[in-house]
């Protein structure tokens, strides 16, 4: 390799230059990635909903070690537990050998994601056509959820109390669910209206079947129909539909894209990516020094609200029964604490380069975003990280060899959005945000790259790991 000119080294000494990963990491390194991508898709394909990501992340916990917490048995380093939250959001701990006054290294991130949840009372029959009449959950463009396949994922409580877990439409001899769209010849005024006008949130109905029950002429015999093939697979009623959660979400599996494999289309990178990535840098911590707190929430997409949400106290109680099992207030346990909040940031879109400010976004393949301050309308409703806080992530990130850069969500008067982030800032921790650049956040197909998937697990070890304070 040529010698560096002076100008050369002075750039690297004095400027911010974001590295690609593919330019300085090793091929090894490279193949480790693609190696830990494969389990994610996996887990991806497993974890469509809130509620299969937790349970399917207590599976994999369960295999590391990690038990169910009680809160009325002591606490000692290196114990591994989990509190299951409703089936909805988990936290898991790993103790660790300092004192706990000391601060615990928090991981956040959120299992819920965009998509269409079905009405109370959702089935309905028009012109010998049933349908499933759905509510979307979380912030979509609604035109993005039409003529694709869909599969229904979910629970349903029987009066008795007995559940039922729902899954049609995964297994490639399923059948799928969609909903249709106008052809194009009939289309003249549809599409003279705007992307949001496209279709209303009234005409997302979901088609469910054409064929009616035998020897019936009733106006709901498709209906009648569809109802008897539920209660036939799922001994259910449409009464029980009342007490049901159903979503449906796209049908179609994780998958490389790109000829050279380097990214990963799929539904629900936003945050199951930080999900992922959190639970598997906890797995691989082995006594860490400081106690290691995972946290995985559900509603984030809608405002963090709710029992499971993060704006919930199920995270401060978890800190507080682990304090006082190691005999001292959780007080002084938040205050010293140091939190990634993990949610996936805008990657720059050569397509869209208007709604970015080029030198301030993330763009793929560049490693892990770290992100001090969200929010909208001059810095409104976020956490910003202070100076110090983003200094000591910088050091710790490089000293484990991480590829990381800085973003920004989008243009400063063009919208901006929120995370959970100061959520947990509010519980007086030091907070930061961090994440994995997305192209086509909250479509139905989102696409992010391998090194920065990887390089998101890599910056949770670093801090889960770390063996010193802010
Ligand atoms: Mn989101
Ligand atoms: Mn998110």
């Amino acid at each position: 390799m040529a010698e560096k000119t002076a100008a050369e080294l002075l750039r690297e000494e004095l400027c911010y230059q974001p590295k690609n990963a593919f330019r300085v990491l090793s091929e090894d390194e490279l193949e480790q990635a693609d190696a830990y991508c494969e389990d994610y898709k996996t887990f991806l394909d497993r974890a469509k909903t809130e509620r299969e990501a937790v349970s399917e992340a207590i599976k994999l916990a369960e295999a590391k070690g990690f038990v169910p917490f009680d809160h009325t048995k002591p606490l000692k380093a290196g114990d591994k537990v989990y509190v299951d939250n409703r089936g909805k959001a988990l936290l898991l701990a790993v103790i660790g050998t300092r004192p706990i006054e000391e601060g615990v290294s928090i991981a956040a991130a959120h299992v819920d994601s965009p998509r269409l949840d079905l009405k109370p009372n959702p089935l309905y029959e028009d012109h010998a056509l049933a349908y499933l009449d759905t509510h979307y959950y979380g912030g979509i463009k609604k035109y993005q959820w039409m003529t694709i396949p869909l599969a229904l994922h979910g629970v349903v409580v029987r009066k008795d109390g007995s559940r039922v877990t729902v899954c049609i439409g995964e297994s490639a001899d399923d059948p799928v669910l969609c909903i249709t769209d106008l052809l194009p010849h009939l289309g003249a005024n549809q599409m003279k209206k705007t992307a949001a006008e496209f279709i209303g949130g009234e005409e997302m109905n979901i088609l469910i079947g054409s064929r009616p029950i035998p020897d019936d002429e009733g106006a709901d015999a498709v209906k009648l129909n569809i109802l008897k093939l539920l209660n036939e697979k799922y001994g259910i009623t449409e009464t029980d539909f009342l007490s049901a959660e159903l979503e449906a979400v796209p049908a179609y599996q994780a998958r490389d894209v790109g000829l050279d494999r380097s990214m990963i289309g799929a539904y629900g990178h936003d945050d199951r990516v930080c999900a992922y990535t959190a639970l598997t840098a906890t797995f691989a911590l082995e006594n860490p020094a400081y106690t290691a707190v995972t946290i995985l929430a559900d509603k984030e997409e809608t405002g963090s609200e709710g029992n499971t949400g993060m704006q919930s106290a199920y995270l401060r109680y978890f800190i507080e029964d682990i304090a006082e099992a190691l005999g001292t207030n959780a007080r002084h346990v938040f205050r010293s604490s140091l939190c990634l909040s993990a949610d996936v940031n805008v990657a720059y879109d050569p397509l869209y380069p208007d709604t970015v400010e080029a030198r301030n976004c993330a763009a793929l393949n560049q490693g892990v975003v770290l992100t001090k301050y969200t929010g909208a309308r001059g810095k409104g409703d976020t956490n910003d990280a202070s100076a110090e806080l983003m200094g000591f992530f910088r050091r710790i990130m490089d000293n484990a060899d991480v590829v990381w850069q800085i973003g920004e969500l989008g243009k400063v008067d063009l919208g901006g959005g929120g995370t959970v982030a100061k959520y947990i800032a509010d519980l007086d921790v030091n907070t930061v945000d961090l994440g994995v650049p997305v192209l086509s956040m909250h479509a139905p197909f989102e696409v992010v790259s391998k090194q920065d998937v990887y390089m998101t697990y890599k910056a949770f070890y670093a801090l889960l790991s770390r063996d010193e304070k802010l």
